[in-house]
């Protein structure tokens, strides 16, 4: 039967029209107002737990994302680890009185570390590599070295020996004789910043990377509230704050003597040394944080921090006045800068929370 459009046939077409619209939209219009979900993902890597959180309305914005933070944390560790020989930190390592050829993102948390050790006066010293190895703490050669021994890895320990050059295309890095380059006091936060430069260029509005506490926020939480990330407190459980920070696109990192450690004889040897003594520092701190958005800097300067103690602690940050930093004491007291009085709130009553002199605004 041929096909005879009536007027009646446009009218039930019209009605499908208008439904399939209406649903369309509605779809549209629920998919937009579906609040975000979290998607997490969470592994072993840089020598610690990694946990990622990317807060996403689409599954496979969210998927793409975690996929692609995990490759770039395995191709960092692959380029910035000491432990991994064909590192480019190893390689420049044993390139004695040669150049190593590197990546740029080498080159880039080389010269950052340098400039903050310039900046600390050598507390944070990123050529500090051969007293961690001759210490060997967190590993199951830690031991206690005889003084001899912790002289002459001493005189390897000079950042200004170290050379990061650009010709072209090409990065190069070396590191002076016999010079061990390790980077484990600033890597994690460097990482954590290529990896929330990631996300946002994925489109994530809100995420948190943990990489070992060493904590980084992308954008505020999914209701538009500032995230509100702990700080450990040393002799407490893990996840257990004394302080808890309120933040936006930024991070919070602590370094302290209780990440790793091992005891002999009653002394606890730590993990974050003295440039100048080569022995695990003697520091009146029990941690240090530092808020930031510039987490390579943040991780960097809170371990150079710790190495100072307060008295100098303090003096540095009254000359940084742009720093946010928290010094917590063995006493339990909170030193804080004037500039986190409204971003900090503290957990725990029986600590007493002081601004640093001459830091107020
Ligand atoms: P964590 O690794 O627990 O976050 P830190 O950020 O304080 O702690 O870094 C400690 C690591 O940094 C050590 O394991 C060592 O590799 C390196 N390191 C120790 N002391 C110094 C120092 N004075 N300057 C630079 N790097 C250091
Ligand atoms: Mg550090």
């Amino acid at each position: 039967m041929p096909y005879l459009q009536t007027g009646r046939d446009k009218l039930k077409y019209l009605a499908a029209a208008v439904v399939v619209l209406a649903a369309v939209t509605g779809a549209a219009l629920l998919f937009l107002n579906r609040a975000p979900e979290e998607y997490r993902r969470e592994e072993y890597a840089l020598g610690t737990i990694v946990r990622l959180s990317v807060w996403s309305k689409d599954e496979g914005q969210a998927d793409a994302a975690l996929a692609n933070t995990a490759a770039a944390i395995a191709r960092y560790e692959s380029l910035f680890s000491a432990n991994i020989a064909s590192s480019d930190v190893s390689r420049a390592n044993s390139a004695v009185g040669r150049d190593a050829r590197v990546s740029a993102e080498t080159a880039e948390l080389m010269s950052k570390a340098i400039e903050i050790a310039n900046m600390t006066g050598g507390a944070f010293d990123p050529a500090i590599g051969a007293v961690v190895k001759l210490w060997g703490i967190g590993t199951d050669r830690a031991r206690v070295p005889a003084d001899t021994e912790i002289a002459a890895a001493l005189k390897e320990v000079n950042y200004k020996k170290i050379k990061t050059e650009h010709r072209g295309e090409k990065y190069l890095l070396s590191s002076g004789n016999g010079q061990k380059i390790d980077l484990g006091g600033i890597a994690k936060g460097y990482i954590a910043d290529r990896l929330a430069e990631l996300l946002r260029s994925e489109g994530i509005k809100s995420a948190i990377v943990d990489l070992g506490g060493n904590l980084e926020v992308v954008g505020s939480q999914p209701k538009g509230r500032p995230w509100r990330l702990g700080i450990q407190d040393p002799l407490k459980p893990r996840g257990e704050y004394f302080a808890v920070a309120d933040v936006t696109d930024s991070s919070v990192v602590t370094s302290g003597p209780y990440e790793r450690y091992f005891e002999k004889d009653g002394v606890r040897y730590h993990h974050i040394f003295d440039p100048s003594t080569g022995r695990p520092a003697t520091s009146d701190l029990s941690s240090v944080t530092i808020i930031d958005r510039d987490s390579a800097m943040a991780d960097a300067l809170c371990t150079a921090l710790f190495v100072m103690g307060r008295r100098r602690a303090e003096e540095f940050l009254r000359a940084h006045r742009e720093l946010h930093s928290v010094l917590l004491t063995d006493d339990g007291k909170v030193y804080i800068t004037g500039n986190l009085k409204e971003v900090l709130s503290l957990k725990d009553a029986s600590k007493k929370m002081i601004t640093i002199e001459g830091t107020e605004r």
